[in-house]
């Protein structure tokens, strides 16, 4: 394996070393050969193996420390509590990616915790991340799940496992936080030298490339955004060490996918003021990003930290209308400005199941109103809707068929809906992976059909939607 050092090269006030520490019995029960083959990893060679299952200690190896806005309240200590950097490697696309191992023992920022990970916890971020990137956001992603047969507790005993993800970053908006209200300047500095080095290279022509590197920043952070907005994705703590400065979705915990359609949503049940909800998530954006323009005040002056960040709204508006356009198979923001909040509230009232609803939509033939109006109990409401969405998609220059292939492509029929999850986690805990597997299978190409998996794109039943997910992972 190629592993090159560049974070290590910042020196220790960045991070400490730390080794992994296999768990007992621990086994590789799952790798992304995909992934591996772009990124020239060979995880079954016996080299690379005995590195990740801690065999061999890597003298490299760090677990980096940052600082973080949590639920609005200022941690001036955090770092990687049960995690590993091994190093980074370059993949086929030329960028640079860190290889991460998750729940790899005690670290000196593990405060109160064990350093580990559960099995459940694994499988959760494995499957969502896996599902973000076909979906085509941007995301860290998994390369191997190790599993054991050591008790990690949590409200129960559960196996412990370890998770190997990459990205094509782990700098985090907290890393910023953590110098700049220590005043270590220097240290700033040479973060943001690391930064444009590795991240934003494009910005080295600009005028001023900390300005540039800045608006980058917010422009893929808005993007990143506007993107789970359109396919009702929740990332549940979105605190600012759980942002990455890549603009990549990162830290996978109590997330969710939106399956009753309700924007007052909240998917972490230890939210308890809802702070995370899904509407407010593009707000939320733009409060961490205020909390990374503030480390600069000794680099730029206040209006020109305001104007980078007057960015984000219009980036993020326009980058969600243009989803939604293709989600909606129309052409003019204008017909989707009038259509989409009557849809929405339509949706709410209706407890309508988003994915389900945007695929139908996509299957939706001119002439087969029954179809949708299937779904719902105020018929009446939804085709009036469907007659005026009729006459928009009508107005349009590409075809009816034409459109509703786009459509096919851009409204998953897959979802990783918080039932299918738990089901495949409570196989794999008995040590039957097989139907992770098929949900992966089907989560890794949700445009697809999959007929044989047909049960998989099924809504949640009953006792599926009142399952509790929480920070405890
Ligand atoms: P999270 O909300 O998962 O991003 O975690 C917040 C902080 O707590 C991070 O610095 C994590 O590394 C740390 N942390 C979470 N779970 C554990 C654990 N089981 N052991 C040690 N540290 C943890
Ligand atoms: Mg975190």
């Amino acid at each position: 394996m190629n592993l090159e050092h560049h974070y290590a090269t910042l020196g220790d006030a960045f991070y400490t070393h730390v080794a992994i520490q296999p768990l007992h019995e621990q086994r590789l029960v799952e790798f992304n050969q995909a992934l591996a083959t772009s990124l020239s990893v060979d995880i079954k060679s016996p080299e690379t193996k005995a590195l990740l299952m801690g065999e061999t200690v890597l003298p490299q190896g760090l677990s980096m420390v940052y600082a973080g806005h949590q639920f609005g309240g200022f941690s001036p200590q955090l770092g990687d509590g049960r995690g590993v950097l091994l190093g980074e490697v370059r993949g086929q696309d030329g960028l640079l990616y860190d290889l991460h191992m998750k729940g790899a023992g005690l670290t000196p920022y593990s405060r109160r915790g064990d350093g580990r990970a559960v099995l459940r916890s694994c499988i959760r971020e494995y499957l969502a991340s896996e599902a973000m990137s076909a979906l085509s956001i941007p995301s860290s992603r998994a390369l191997a799940l190790f599993d054991s047969r050591e008790a990690v507790y949590r409200e129960r005993p559960e196996p412990g496992a370890m998770l190997l993800r990459t990205a094509n970053g782990h700098i985090r908006f907290g890393h910023f936080e953590f110098f700049f209200y220590q005043g270590k300047q220097a240290q700033l500095d040479q973060l943001v030298e690391h930064c444009l080095d590795y991240y934003y290279p494009e910005c080295r022509q600009a005028e001023q490339p900390l300005v540039a590197m800045l608006l980058a920043v917010v422009k893929r952070t808005a993007q990143m955004i506007a993107k789970w907005q359109a396919v009702g994705f929740q990332h549940g703590v979105m605190n600012t060490d759980n942002f990455s400065i890549t603009g990549e979705t990162i830290d996978y915990g109590p997330y969710g996918f939106m399956e009753d359609f309700d924007e007052s949503w909240v998917c972490n049940h230890s939210d308890y003021e809802g702070r995370y909800a899904f509407a407010r998530q593009p707000g939320v954006g733009l409060w961490n990003l205020n909390c990374l323009m503030r480390c600069f005040s000794n680099h730029l002056e206040r209006d020109q930290l305001v104007s980078i960040l007057q960015t984000y709204e219009a980036e993020l508006q326009q980058h969600y209308d243009d989803l939604m356009l293709a989600k909606t198979g129309l052409e003019k923001t204008t017909d989707l400005h009038v259509l989409l909040p009557s849809l929405f509230s339509l949706l709410t009232k209706e407890k309508m199941d988003y994915s389900v609803f945007f695929r139908l939509l996509a299957h939706f033939r001119e002439s087969e109103f029954d179809l949708l109006l299937d779904e719902v109990i105020d018929r009446q409401a939804l085709s009036n809707w469907l007659q005026q969405y009729q006459a928009a998609r009508l107005s349009n220059t590409l075809s009816w068929s034409q459109m509703s292939e786009r459509m096919l492509q851009t409204n998953p029929k897959f979802v990783l809906r918080n039932y299918l999850a738990h089901s495949v986690i409570q196989a794999a805990e008995q040590g039957d992976y097989l139907p992770f597997r098929r949900l992966l299978n089907v989560l890794t190409s949700p445009f697809e059909e999959h007929q044989a998996s047909d049960e998989l794109a099924q809504r949640s039943p009953e006792w599926g939607k009142s399952l509790e997910v929480s920070c405890s992972s």
